[in-house]
């Protein structure tokens, strides 16, 4: 296992802040797997999967088992980990410019083309280590003129020529559930399956370019790009891991997640050993804009009237909103059938907030599909 430490640029006068990254396996065997967690930074359920992991890693590496790098960032956001304002912790979105920290990574397709154009040849496995030699020149080259963007480079950098990415968040309240990139579901599907995955989200594009899509994206648009000329396979499987809800921290849960996630990576080969046995899928995997998001139509008091969980159908109730000064209730309806797998924990709500999501099959959203 080697450490390392990766100072980020435009800190504070006075602080310094830093990225630490652990690296488990053989570095010059050509596959790598990337897995951060609480880029979010008060997401906390992966940063505790991340300690039961490198545990197992430890004694993988110890036993000679391990057949490419695994490189694992347990607290990706050191920025937002030191946010607090009056005694809550402020994760999500960076206090001194409001974005969010899991939004607006570059994108790299257009830049990258140039670079590998008249370089690529007949073999996919070969025009995959081109992509990402490149990729890894084109994210040096990156600026990093806050303390912000020096993080965003510094987790791309990290990630960029990995095979397998795992970004572990959570929601507010939820059950497990992941989002990927449509081309990248045959890949994902067994890892839905071991984590035992309740809602399965697939977008080609969700929105203000996440981490996930900042690493994958790019590969199917070159694949698109070079169809007929050159192979381009899916090169990396990103994945946004949602491991159920904030208040999820508990040894048993994420120890049995570290399992699952070892599981995976044995099936993928990375782990030496028998190929692990595939639960059954518990939910087909579904179109990110079949998602319906239900929003409050006016500030109040929420009240959940169905159970995450529930299976919903189009005109079902799922929560009302109080105003408890008019005595009007709000009730607030499913467009869409599926399953009730999120909402959020606080019980007062502006309006317009949303609150709740039910996973459909047919789209009922356009345009930006990301969460704010
Ligand atoms: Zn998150």
């Amino acid at each position: 296992m080697q450490t390392q430490h990766h100072a980020l640029a435009g800190s504070p006068l006075g602080t310094r802040r830093e990225i630490v990254s652990f690296h488990y396996g053989p570095q010059d065997a050509g596959r790598k797997v990337y897995v951060q967690a609480s880029l979010h930074a008060d997401e906390l359920p992966g940063m505790l999967v991340a300690h039961h992991l490198r545990q197992r890693l430890l004694a993988l590496e110890a036993a000679g088992a391990l057949r490419g790098e695994v490189v694992v960032v347990p607290v990706a956001n050191p920025i937002g980990i030191g946010q607090t304002l009056l005694l809550a912790n402020i994760g999500r979105f960076e206090l001194g410019s409001g974005e969010n920290f899991n939004r607006h990574y570059p994108a790299l397709f257009d830049p990258v083309v140039p670079l590998i154009e008249g370089r690529l040849g007949d073999d996919a496995g070969a025009n995959a280590q081109i992509v990402r030699a490149a990729l890894r020149s084109l994210i040096q080259a990156l600026p990093e003129d806050t303390e912000l963007t020096s993080q965003r480079k510094t987790l791309l950098g990290l990630a960029c020529d990995a095979e397998v990415v795992l970004d572990l968040h959570c929601d507010a309240e939820s059950l497990l559930h992941l989002y990927t990139g449509t081309a990248l579901w045959p890949q994902a599907e067994p890892l839905a399956r071991l984590t035992g995955s309740r809602a399965s989200l697939l977008a080609a594009e969700s929105g203000d370019h996440p981490f996930d899509e900042a690493c994958s994206q790019t590969w199917w648009l070159l694949e698109a790009h070079f169809r007929g000329r050159h192979p381009i396979p899916m090169g990396c499987l990103s994945v946004t891991l949602e491991l159920r809800g904030e208040a999820d921290v508990a040894h048993p849960m994420a120890a049995a997640d570290a399992d699952a996630l070892i599981a995976f990576l044995t099936h993928r080969g990375i782990v030496d050993g028998p190929p692990p046995e595939l639960p059954p899928l518990r939910e087909p995997a579904t179109p990110l804009d079949a998602t319906d998001v239900l929003r409050a139509p006016v500030g109040g008091v929420v009240v959940y009237v169905r159970e995450l969980g529930d299976a919903i159908r189009a005109g079902d109730v799922v929560f009302e909103v109080v105003e408890p000064i008019s005595g009007a209730v709000h009730a607030v309806a499913s467009r869409t059938d599926g399953l009730f797998f999120a909402r959020e924990s606080q019980r007062y709500a502006r309006a317009g907030r949303a609150l709740a999501k039910v996973a459909g099959a047919v789209a009922v959203r356009s345009g930006k599909l990301s969460s704010d």
